[in-house]
């Protein structure tokens, strides 16, 4: 069997720049989206048709250049949210993000304090571009069974913070992807790592391929080259052949288009590579007749498919 669709959607953390250590830049700058999106990624995208969904955090929707770079976005995209727990009220941690590292899982605060913490992340948004978010990713891929149900109250319809073969691990505790499904799916109430009743939330996983002497191949430039993301695209093609429905995942940072303001790209040659193979892999999976989505447009062509 052959499916009868195959999508891709590109998730983008959207984030002040970084240091080559992870810290948050001190002082605080916002390259990646003042200029990154704008001179360097929409027109990638744009150019082969793809459609960008920018998911962004607190502190750029708390900064104007950034808001009015975004809400002047020329291309096809979609913008969502994203959340480091730390930087928000309820028990907000810094005042001053600058230089700030934090590793925090929001799947670990308390049910009620993790809740609000969305709430006021999704209010921030409405105010700001004035309308409803629908798609979310944790930061540092930490969700819980606790976030999916403040999601969905907050109407959201996608979540994309699985990670599929992956255990994410901070000082609370540790987040357990390794058994993760790898296409989306209804998250079970109880256990959101296993496909539940229909609900509005679904889960939609980055694109992951297993190996098994290293980590996952992600479907993600610099993480892997253009033959390896292929190899990525292959292996979901053939695997889920069965399926009428399926599903590709890119994920990566804004800051990885500014040098140094990532672990990854350091310099303008790197980053030109990046740009290259992102171009590359999204003008081949076109060639094979995938097609592009924004992520909130996945749950309707999911039931459609699906039933
Ligand atoms: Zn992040």
């Amino acid at each position: 069997m052959t499916p009868e669709k195959v999508i891709l959607s590109i998730t983008i953390d959207t984030e002040c720049d970084h240091s080559p250590s992870w810290a948050r830049s001190n002082p605080l700058t916002f390259h990646s989206i003042t200029q990154g999106i704008g001179s360097y990624l929409q027109p990638v995208f744009n150019q082969a048709s793809a459609i960008p969904t920018y998911l962004l955090t607190v502190e750029v929707m708390e900064n104007p250049a950034c808001v009015a770079t975004l809400q002047a976005i020329d291309g096809i995209h979609e913008l969502g949210t994203h959340l480091h727990a730390a930087f928000i009220q309820p028990e907000k941690k810094y005042a001053d993000y600058a230089g700030v590292e934090c590793s925090e899982f929001q799947c670990f605060y308390p049910p009620d304090i993790e809740r609000q913490k969305l709430q006021r992340l999704t209010q921030l948004f409405v105010e700001q571009f004035g309308y409803q978010p629908r798609s979310f990713r944790a930061g540092r891929f930490g969700a819980g069974n606790n976030t999916f149900r403040s999601l969905e109250a907050l109407g959201y319809t996608v979540d994309c913070s699985v990670t599929p073969h992956l255990l994410w691990k901070e000082p609370r505790g540790q987040v357990d992807y390794r058994h993760a499904l790898e296409q989306p799916y209804y998250p079970h109430d109880q256990n959101f790592l296993t496909q539940g009743e229909k609900r509005p939330l679904l889960e939609v996983p980055v694109s992951m391929k297993k190996r098994y002497m290293r980590g996952p191949q992600w479907f993600r430039p610099w993480f892997s080259s253009v033959s390896q993301m292929q190899k990525v695209v292959n292996y979901h093609l053939k695997h889920y052949a069965h399926q009428p429905l399926i599903v590709l995942n890119m994920m990566f940072h804004s800051m990885e288009v500014i040098p140094q303001a990532s672990p990854y790209p350091q310099n303008q040659k790197e980053v030109h590579q990046f740009l290259d193979d992102l171009s590359d892999i999204l003008h081949g999976c076109r060639q094979q007749g995938i097609e592009f989505c924004k992520a909130c447009d996945i749950p309707r062509l999911y039931q459609k498919y699906n039933g």
